[in-house]
């Protein structure tokens, strides 16, 4: 149950099965060599073409005590799992429809691709929100917008334990920077797919679908958010800032 270093993490949770866009996202690409790096993709590689969704290997071997491995491991392999076949999907769906002009299950497929297409994406970004123990602290620049947005760490952590414990039936926690207004934002997510603000780049993320921690936890959902908050990668969430802020 040793945690992986982090460039065998990185590594590991297969940044070349994920889209272009999500690499960003993760604050990570490919050099050269094609090795993993901690810079985001350059412009010429975002020409490349999309890519099928890919189920990424978790960067860690066990998030005990705050989530039970067995949780784990059906989290990932089952649950995230399904959002990634549901994700490819509906993205050939989507192709078969073009191909013939046949738009009668249209309505079906543009849902089914936000829903597994978001529930792939919150859940890439969930596996690396967390590390065994906890992780680092924010960076300069992310407490600095930390501060600026939102009255600091303890009141964003505040705002976002608050509002991931109250999110209805499943959904989740998010930190967010939110481009348009420049600032930093804490959204709950309803499913995957709902309640968002257009163009936000998710920097920390909680799932509260009860599958993320009912076998533990039971109806205790708050204590699994305080467990959750008590384990943040900043690391993680530092990389995604920098990568929103070089896009600004
Ligand atoms: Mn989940």
């Amino acid at each position: 149950m040793v945690p992986l270093g982090r460039r065998d993490a990185l590594k590991s949770i297969g940044l070349g099965g994920l889209s272009l866009a999500m690499a960003a996202t993760l604050g990570c690409g490919k050099d050269d060599e094609g090795e993993t790096t901690m810079e985001p993709e350059g412009a010429a590689t975002t020409m490349a073409g999309p890519q099928t969704y890919a189920l990424p290997d978790l960067p860690y071997q066990s998030l005990e005590p705050v989530i039970d491995d067995q949780t784990l491991a059906l989290h990932h392999d089952k649950h995230h799992a399904g959002y990634v076949k549901g994700a490819n999907a509906a993205v050939e769906a989507l192709e078969k429809a073009r191909a013939d002009g046949d738009y009668a299950m249209i309505k079906n497929w543009e849902r089914a691709l936000a829903f597994h297409g978001s529930g792939h994406v919150l859940h890439t970004l969930y596996w690396t929100s967390m590390w065994p123990g906890g992780r680092g602290q924010p960076s300069a620049d992310l407490a600095k917008a930390l501060d600026a947005s939102l009255g600091g760490k303890d009141k964003m952590l505040a705002q976002f334990g608050a509002a991931t414990k109250a999110v209805e039936a499943s959904g989740w926690g998010v930190l967010a920077w939110e481009p348009v207004g420049k600032r930093l934002i804490v959204l709950q997510a309803e499913r995957h797919q709902d309640l968002t603000v257009w163009g936000c780049v998710p920097l920390l993320v909680c799932d509260v679908w009860e599958h993320a921690y009912y076998l533990k936890y039971q109806n205790k959902r708050a204590d699994y958010v305080d467990a959750v908050v008590g384990i943040l990668d900043w690391e993680s969430a530092n990389k995604r800032f920098a990568a929103a802020m070089k896009g600004e």
